[in-house]
Formats: structure tokens, C-alpha cells, sequence
């Protein structure tokens, strides 16, 4: 019977639960987002998600985050799953030491303690974004410092710090499995958008998902182009920090363009 119900669950997960969970009044009833969780916020955690999953800057690995839009105390993030098949009823969430409000049994990254603790930290942080992303590996691996190239990633102007766990850890299986961990990494952060982790990927945050999702994309492209531009040879002219800062002002005004043409890629039923 066990590997009946778990196979059900797997095959057909949310209308299986509805049939167990709801009244036969409201068997008609469509899928919704979990009661409590904010509908639009689920929305662009799963868009972005996939939106990632979608350009390769996760794979198998990553997750997106918000924090909970009343309750600054807790955050929303998917169970344990492959970003690209995230939807809105894997959603759960979180209070600031990691655990699930209603775990439900379910299984749940093991990389949480990245996001409550720069919840924790950062005030000013509403969503964080977890990468493997292969452009910035050699970033976090090298002398070289990630610096930006173009008016997209003009955030990384204001500096782009390195994590190295094993300073504060010894040799470790390089996870951030636990709050210290996670709080070291908020530290490393600081007051930045972007930290990268030796020998890992990065942590990206942002005053929105959407903006999160953007610079996560925009680190990317930007490691990528520098990396280009390095094997080319000779001096690299990169953006200064008075450009920088004017630049990123621009990304703010033109982010639901590209929010909404990645939304029509990933999903065109919801493209507006
Ligand atoms: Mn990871």
C-alpha cells in the first residue's frame, strides 16, 4: 500500500492530495497555491526558477527564495526539488533558523541556512537566488575578482566578495548545511548584491525575485564575457563605480521587460 500511495504522489501529486484532503463538495476545486502563501510572490519564485532552469544558470541544483511579503521573520521557498519543476503548491515556508512552518513530511534542501541567514542579516534583502552557475565558478576559484563589463551587470560594481568555507571550516563536503555556515556566508555578503563561494557558485540578492532572478542571470553572462575578454589579452576597460551605479538605476526601470519575455519562454499561458 506504501509504494502504492507513493507512486500515486509521484504520478499525480496534487490531484491525488486534493482527492484525500478536500470534501467531495469541493472535488472540483483547481489547485491553488498553499493557504497562507501569497499567490503573485509563489508565481515569480516559481517563473523564476524556471527561468534560470531555462538559460542554464541552474541545473539539477539552485533554489529562489522570498521573504514572506507580512511576516519579516519568515521566508518562501520550494521543497526539495529540480528548479525547473517547482510549482506554485511546492512552495513552503520557512522561519529564520530554517525550519518549516508545516513541514508536511516533505524533503527540503539542505541549503536553506543560505537564505535565513541573509534574511537574518540583511534587512534590505526580499528574495535571495543559489547558484552553481558554470560562468562564475573560475571567479571563486582564482585571484581574479568578478568586475563588470557591461551596463547589465552594473551591479557588480559594487564589488563582489568571495566565500571561502573552508576558512572558517576546515575541509568540508562545501555545503552550506547549517545556520553558522549560512551566517558566515551572510558575513562574507555584506552590504553587496552578489558573494560568490569558492569552489561552489554564488548567493545573489535583491529588493525583489525578479531583481534577484536578473542579477542571478547577469552574473552569469557578465563571468562569462569577462572570462572572454581576459583570454583576449591586454588591459580590460570595466565599468567604474560612478557608471555602475548610474547603469543599475536603468536595470530597475526596464525589469519587467525582461521579466515578461522570459515569462512568455517558460510559460506563455501567463505572459501578460
Ligand atoms: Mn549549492
Amino acid at each position: 500500500m506504501a509504494s502504492t500511495l507513493r507512486l500515486l504522489l509521484a504520478v499525480c501529486p496534487t490531484v491525488f492530495l486534493g482527492l484525500a484532503v478536500l470534501a467531495p463538495t469541493h472535488a472540483q476545486t483547481p489547485a491553488a497555491p498553499v493557504s497562507g502563501i501569497d499567490a503573485a510572490l509563489s508565481e515569480d519564485i516559481v517563473i523564476g526558477s524556471r527561468v534560470l532552469a531555462e538559460f542554464g544558470v541552474v541545473d539539477g541544483f539552485g533554489h529562489v527564495s522570498a521573504r514572506h511579503p507580512t511576516n519579516p521573520n519568515h521566508f518562501l521557498m520550494s521543497r526539495s526539488l529540480a528548479p525547473a519543476l517547482v510549482t506554485a503548491d511546492d512552495i513552503m515556508e520557512f522561519d529564520l533558523d530554517g525550519n518549516a512552518i508545516d513541514p508536511r513530511g516533505r524533503s527540503l534542501f539542505l541549503e536553506r541556512f543560505i537564505h535565513s541567514e541573509i534574511y537574518k542579516a540583511r534587512p534590505d534583502v526580499m528574495a535571495v537566488v543559489h547558484t552553481h552557475s558554470p560562468g562564475v565558478i573560475p571567479f571563486g576559484v582564482s585571484e581574479v575578482p568578478l568586475r563588470p563589463m557591461f551596463h547589465n551587470a552594473a551591479f557588480l560594481a559594487a564589488g563582489v566578495p568571495v566565500w571561502d568555507i573552508r576558512k572558517d571550516f576546515g575541509e568540508t563536503d562545501m555545503l552550506v548545511r547549517d545556520p553558522s555556515r549560512g551566517k558566515s556566508l551572510a558575513e562574507k555578503l555584506s552590504d553587496k548584491p552578489v558573494v560568490l563561494m569558492r569552489g561552489h557558485g554564488d548567493a545573489i540578492v535583491g529588493p525583489s525575485v525578479k531583481m534577484a532572478v536578473f542579477r542571478a542571470y547577469y552574473t552569469d553572462v557578465n563571468a562569462k564575457l569577462q572570462s572572454q575578454a581576459i583570454a583576449l589579452g591586454g588591459d580590460i576597460n570595466y565599468l567604474t563605480p560612478g557608471e555602475g551605479a548610474k547603469a543599475d538605476a536603468i536595470n530597475f526601470a526596464v525589469l519587467d521587460r525582461i521579466w515578461n519575455l522570459w515569462k512568455m519562454r517558460i510559460a506563455p499561458s501567463l505572459a501578460k
